[in-house]
């Protein structure tokens, strides 16, 4: 059987984390993927592009039902520390919008960093290992695959979520959190596009493509952001932000001029244009086929705007500025980023990422009931956890 001081399930980016870390601290280390390479999902990041972190990275970014517990750590090692580690290997990168930073040419540059990290700190790294089994006796951890067992001291679970199965996602790491009586919150796809009902699926698909910055607002949380209509459903940034707070059955409301106040704008263009047609005068606001789709709705009967009272113009613009979809659902863990949920971060030391009743066994990244936002934000609290979990482990 081969001993080791720490073993880390998952070569993402927590798992590695954690592995260059306590084996900088002379931890005899080996991280072990079910995959054919580490870091997989940071290589399909960003677009290819890996938005590594976020400048504005802070505790109000994430979701969890203790909203305190990520403090700890995202204090300890911030987007600073990343962002160094990343000048440090002169890795190029630029500030895309509202502080994402994206590598300048591609996310490998990231997965190689991380590699060349592992190598200098010593850590070992064993792929294409399914495990099938754990188990814990006078303090030993024993991690089984189908080609050998091999022991730890140390056991840090990074299994990730559930998304992208295709790329190796399993609830493992929620069974092994279970199996040692630890609670585990029920998990759900989040930064998920929404689907279509199937009565508006035949009314919008005609519009797919169709982009515009909107707000998007469910159980009284916005976010400002780009929308994209697609055959299946509503996407872009403005929607995946807005699922992780949407539930099956909440309405989803829309503000389609979120730059403009929509009624002094058409009370304007009623003074300066009073002949011309509705249809003409919101196409300079929103995109055309977006208008001609909410005539053909009945969402304004198209006539010289001249003939509308003020009160008529106020409706008009609240109907377009509340814009209520009811999606039938989300794309679930096929197309999601992140999932919510996981381990209850109760079980957990916020300072050490230790499971409190199960000594030596710590869980990071997205494993644990803690996701970010879109835009860097899972990155940071999978380096933040991971760097955190590497100086106990
Ligand atoms: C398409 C896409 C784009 C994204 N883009 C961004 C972005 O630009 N910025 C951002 O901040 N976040 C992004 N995210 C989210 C981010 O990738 C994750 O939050 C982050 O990778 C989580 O890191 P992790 O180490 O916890 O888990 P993962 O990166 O998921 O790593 C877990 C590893 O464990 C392995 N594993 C699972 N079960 C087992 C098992 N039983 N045995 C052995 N190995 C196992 C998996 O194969 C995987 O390699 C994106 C996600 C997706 C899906």
């Amino acid at each position: 059987m081969q001993q080791w001081d720490v073993i880390v399930i998952g070569a993402g980016a927590a798992g590695l984390f954690s592995a260059i870390e306590a084996a900088k601290r002379g931890r005899k280390t080996l991280v072990l993927d079910n995959g054919k390479r580490i870091g997989r999902k940071i290589l399909m990041s960003g677009g290819g592009r890996c938005n590594f972190t976020n400048i504005y990275a802070s505790p109000a970014n994430f979701l969890s039902q203790n909203p305190h517990f990520c403090k700890s750590a995202l204090s300890r090692y911030t987007q600073w520390d990343f962002i160094a580690l990343v000048q440090q290997y002169g890795i190029a990168y630029h500030e895309k919008t509202l502080g994402q930073l994206f590598c300048d040419d591609s996310a490998k540059d990231i997965v190689d960093m991380l590699q060349q990290e592992c190598d200098k700190a010593g850590v070992s790294i064993a792929l294409q290992q399914d495990i099938q089994n754990v188990s814990f006796a006078n303090g030993v951890y024993t991690v089984t695959t189908p080609q050998l067992s091999r022991s730890c001291q140390s056991l840090v679970v990074a299994s990730g979520g559930l998304s992208l199965p295709n790329l190796g996602a399993t609830a493992y790491g929620f069974q092994l959190a279970e199996q040692f009586g630890l609670n585990v919150l029920p998990v759900r796809a989040a930064l998920v596009p929404l689907t279509w009902q199937p009565a508006d699926k035949a009314v919008f698909e005609e519009i797919s493509g169709v982009s515009l910055p909107v707000t998007a607002e469910a159980n009284d949380v916005v976010f400002p952001e780009d929308m994209l209509f697609t055959h299946r459903g509503l996407s872009g940034p403005a929607i995946l932000q807005i699922s992780s707070f949407w539930q099956p059955g909440d309405e989803l409301i829309i503000n389609l001029s979120p730059q403009q106040d929509l009624n002094e704008f058409l009370l304007e263009q009623q003074q300066k244009h009073p002949e011309q047609e509705l249809k003409t005068i919101l196409s300079r606001l929103l995109p055309k086929r977006l208008v001609e789709k909410l005539l053909e709705l009945n969402v304004f009967q198209n006539q010289a705007i001249k003939a509308l009272h003020a009160k008529s113009i106020q409706r008009l613009a609240d109907s377009l500025t509340h814009y209520v979809f009811k999606p039938n659902g989300t794309e679930g863990y096929r197309t999601a980023e992140v999932t919510l949920g996981g381990v209850d971060t109760n079980e957990l030391s916020s300072k050490t990422m230790e499971a409190k009743k199960q000594p030596g066994l710590y869980f990071v990244g997205e494993v644990v009931d803690v996701t970010g936002w879109l835009g860097g934000y899972n990155f940071q609290w999978a380096w933040a956890s991971g760097w955190v979990a590497g100086q106990y482990c």
